[in-house]
């Protein structure tokens, strides 16, 4: 099949050849014909019919001879700089569309035309790209469900015991309450995910609207006051008044709400968690610090991925969704979240969002 295509690439090449180079060699051999006739008068020469007949044919041939090896040359240089990167390129595409997302073109070697190398370039970045984010879809595909795998197998154990007949009445509590929270962290995972991929399929526009963000702030803390209270956490306040943003409230209630409990769950009994607010003319800083575990900077270098949980000992209070959400909202609003933490002396993250939507986005970046 490649066999015959080149075939009849060749033949193409020949006919391609004959039609415009014999045109050339024609029209050359007329001009010079033209040119020695007139000399040969000017100068008073007399040319006999052998004499012109040479001449033509000389350069008949001259012209069709050096334009055939031109032709060659000019053939090779086309398949070696421009068919064969063409080729490689077109090899690759085809394996990218079957899936192997593994496939990297070599840089064409000096001669090429720049833009090949260029191509070639960007060819790779995608094929890299596109190798990152299959490599994450089925990371994600496996923890979504190895998470919902855990439970799920509590559900079938605890509604297996409650069929028990004879199942005393305290039991059948404590199993239906089991049951009962694995169907919660079901829910708040599934509910978790499908946030996460609306944020990130950019389906979700924030809303901006002018609010009081230190209100939002107490009363996003207001629902952690049972925690606090059963535990014997202090806490500490210092917000700004009548700081006003004009954001997505309740896009930004995601961020506290995900802080704050991260900030409770690891701080032991008796510990502190303070909350600051302060602003600029353009920014609003919130600081959430506790007196918790803390963590190493191995596990700080992970823990706005999705699904990890660098604390197995809270495992089962959160499913590692929180911090991969509160990046992502903070990341819509073009602002920055940073944390500082250090194992045993507790985290403080530090969020800074814009008051005003931007107008000249390019200009901040
Ligand atoms: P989860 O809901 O499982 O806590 P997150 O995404 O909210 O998941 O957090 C990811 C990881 O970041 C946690 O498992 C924990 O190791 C670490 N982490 C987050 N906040 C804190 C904090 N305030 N103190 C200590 N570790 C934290």
């Amino acid at each position: 099949m490649r066999g015959k295509r080149q075939f009849k690439r060749f033949l193409l090449a020949v006919y391609r050849f004959f039609t415009v180079f014999l045109l050339v060699a024609f029209v050359t051999t007329c001009c010079m014909m033209l040119f020695v006739s007139t000399l040969s008068e000017t100068l008073g020469i007399t040319l006999t019919r052998e004499n012109l007949n040479a001449a033509a044919k000389l350069t008949f041939w001259n012209v069709v001879l050096i334009s055939l090896l031109l032709g060659l040359l000019y053939e090779l240089r086309r398949r070696l700089t421009v068919e064969r990167p063409v080729r490689r390129i077109l090899e690759a595409s085809q394996k990218i569309m079957k899936g192997d997302f593994s496939v990297r073109i070599p840089q064409p070697r000096l001669g090429s035309d720049e833009s090949f190398g260029e191509i070639i370039g960007c060819f790779n970045r995608m094929a890299q790209e596109l190798s990152g984010v299959e490599t994450l879809r089925a990371d994600f595909v496996s923890s979504v469900s190895h998470e919902m795998k855990t439970p799920l197998a509590v559900m079938q154990n605890y509604g297996t015991l409650l069929q028990a007949p004879d199942l005393p009445e305290e039991r059948r509590m404590e199993y239906a309450k089991a049951v009962t929270e694995s169907c919660r962290r079901l829910s708040d995972m599934i509910s978790n995910i499908l946030r996460l991929n609306r944020l990130e399929n950019q389906q979700i526009y924030p809303k901006a609207e002018a609010y009081e963000l230190g209100e939002q702030l107490c009363e996003c803390l207001l629902q952690f006051e049972q925690v606090w209270e059963e535990r014997g956490i202090a806490l500490e306040t210092d917000i700004a008044d009548g700081v006003t943003v004009c954001a997505d409230a309740e896009l930004l209630s995601l961020v506290w709400n995900n802080l704050f409990s991260n900030a409770f769950k690891f701080t032991g009994v008796g510990g502190t968690v303070s909350v600051s607010l302060s602003a600029d003319d353009r920014f609003a800083v919130v600081r959430v610090k506790d007196t918790g575990c803390g963590m190493s900077p191995e596990v700080g270098a992970h823990i706005f991925e999705k699904f990890y949980q660098g604390d197995p000992s809270h495992a089962s209070q959160g499913n590692g969704l929180g911090l991969a959400l509160v990046k992502r909202v903070v990341d819509i609003m073009q602002g920055e979240i940073d944390v500082e933490s250090a194992p045993g002396t507790g985290t403080a993250f530090t969020v800074r969002i814009r008051r005003f939507p931007d107008e000249h986005p390019e200009k901040n970046r």
